[in-house]
């Protein structure tokens, strides 16, 4: 019978809070370790950004055991998404586990010989002090060290009353009525704050980027919503996977003219209705390429207010800043008063010891990870929500689902360490030779391969029913539900 563990999850954001209430249903002691005043991670009040939204429909964020309430949009706003991990948090009595106000400052093996590690814990203007866990799941998401770039000139631009800021800090949309505001990036949260300039009251609106990219509306041709056509069983088997055998390669092979007629067609489709060509951002590359976790979906009205000018897209980067202007690559000076940096995020893992980190990032940045949850040279630990996607809460719903039974040795086909290590390196050579596209976020994103990645979680697990009807599974998204079903058709266990 497994063994009653002592564990720590670091971080209560979707991630910690579903790995904080699998391991304590199962019979561990758990502790939540977070930095924040309050849970919800990049969804905490005080971090999101004016008009944030999700990106995915209501029905894909969201645990497996609870439905987004009936009364939220089909893409829920921020204060909404915080509101449902809050209930999340209350139906599961979380919040009394979680220690907020603390950070993790470091860990290492402890020293007693026990397994397991000594985390160096801080509290908001208290010392550090050690405390020893049995086993430690790693929850910190992809969006917690911020990526700060500066340029020459920074300082006497401040000095003379511009302004620069990260995009997590663009909170109060007032600063920017009557302003000249330029934001580096074209991710999501850049577009989403340039287009929130516009609306309250900049008097100018700059974007720069370096690449224009594919992005995806809510309503493909103005209709669909694009759950119906991207998230679906059929789509993701257009794209070849890893571990095909001959004839699965094969069948790729005869279906290549299919597929290829099938991604222009798409592209043609978003070309017209974003407006691509005539706002010259129709991307180089093509859309099958750079379909993954950076792929964002469209802010709505940008190409819009691109097409007539209410926002300026200019191609470059950031030089330097000279007087009250940002200097770029091209040459080109922008009057500025408001410098956004929506350059995202470093990704990393920056409490765990150097000799650790040798072992979970490859020298080009990829993690080693096998299912991207564990890895056997970081005996007692695991990640959960490292496997991003376009559906993460049930992405990380799965792996602290598996992750518990992992650490347990419960796993219906539990790996050994050599098997987890051919694995990681049969996924390292796919995504390096065949894949180039997923080793976008050092590997860690499993879309556009979500059937592939939770069947794979799911055998794992012994999950004795594994798919919906036919029809649905083919041909509908991802569905919550089922897929609390077909954990429940796991075999139970409880600790001792
Ligand atoms: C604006 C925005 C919109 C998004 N929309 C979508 C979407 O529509 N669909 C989708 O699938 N994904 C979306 N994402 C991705 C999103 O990150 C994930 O969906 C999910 O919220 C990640 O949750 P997490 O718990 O893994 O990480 P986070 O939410 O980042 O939480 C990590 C937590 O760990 C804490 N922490 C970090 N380091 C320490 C430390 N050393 N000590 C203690 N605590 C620590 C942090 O304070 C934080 O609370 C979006 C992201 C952003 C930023």
């Amino acid at each position: 019978m497994a063994q009653k563990k002592k564990v720590a999850v670091i971080g209560a954001g979707v991630s910690g809070l579903v790995t904080a209430k699998t391991f304590k249903e199962k019979g561990h002691d758990v502790t939540v370790i977070e930095r924040s005043h309050d849970l919800g991670g990049v969804w905490e009040l005080s971090r999101s950004y004016p008009d944030v939204q999700t990106q995915s429909p209501k029905d894909l964020y969201r645990y497996t055991d609870k439905a987004m309430p009936d009364d939220y949009p089909e893409w829920p706003k921020g204060p909404q998404v915080h509101a449902y991990l809050d209930s999340y948090a209350a139906d599961y009595n979380l919040r009394d586990l979680i220690r907020f106000n603390t950070s993790v400052l470091g860990m290492a093996r402890r020293s007693d010989g026990a397994k397991g590690w000594t985390l160096s814990l801080q509290e908001e203007g208290g010392k550090p002090k050690d405390e020893d866990y049995d086993f430690v799941a790693v929850c910190t998401g992809q969006f917690s060290e911020k990526n700060i770039l500066t340029h020459p000139g920074q300082e006497a631009f401040e000095t003379q009353g511009g302004k620069v800021m990260h995009s997590s800090e663009y909170t109060d949309p007032s600063i920017v009525e009557g302003k000249d505001v330029t934001v580096l990036g074209f991710s999501k949260s850049a577009t989403d704050i340039a287009v929130n300039a516009v609306k309250s009251g900049a008097k100018s609106v700059n974007i720069v980027y370096l690449q224009s990219v594919w992005r995806v509306p809510y309503f493909i041709g103005g209709l669909i919503n694009f759950k119906r056509i991207l998230y679906i069983r059929k789509q993701e088997q257009m794209f070849p996977s890893w571990g095909l055998n001959p004839m699965q390669k094969f069948a790729h092979v005869i279906a290549k003219p299919f597929v290829w007629a099938n991604w222009r067609g798409l592209e043609a489709l978003l070309s017209i209705q974003l407006k691509l060509k005539k706002t010259g951002l129709k991307p180089d590359i093509k859309i099958e390429d750079e379909i993954n976790c950076s792929v964002p979906i469209v802010t709505p009205g940008l190409f819009d207010m691109i097409a007539d000018g209410r926002i300026k897209a200019i191609k470059g980067t950031f030089k330097e800043y000279e007087g009250d202007s940002v200097v770029l690559t091209g040459g080109e000076r922008v009057k500025t008063d408001i410098a956004i940096q929506a350059v995202g995020w470093k990704l990393g893992v920056p409490f765990l010891p150097d000799e650790y980190q040798e072992k979970l990032v490859e020298e080009d940045g990829q993690y080693r990870l096998y299912r991207i949850i564990a890895n056997p040279d970081l005996p007692d630990m695991g990640f959960v929500g490292f496997n991003s996607s376009f559906c993460t809460v049930l992405c990380a719903d799965l792996a602290a689902n598996w992750l518990v039974r992992y650490a347990d040795g419960k796993l219906d086909k539990q790996p050994t360490a050599a098997e987890m290590n051919n694995n990681i390196e049969m996924m390292l050579n796919w995504k390096r030779n065949e894949k180039p596209s997923a080793k976008v976020y050092g590997g860690l994103c499993v879309a556009p391969y979500h059937f592939k990645h939770f069947d794979e979680l799911l055998d794992d697990m012994g999950a004795k029913k594994r798919h919906r009807n036919p029809i649905a599974e083919n041909l509908a998204p991802p569905n919550a539900d089922a897929y609390r079903e077909f954990l429940n058709s796991t075999p139970d266990y409880k600790v001792s």
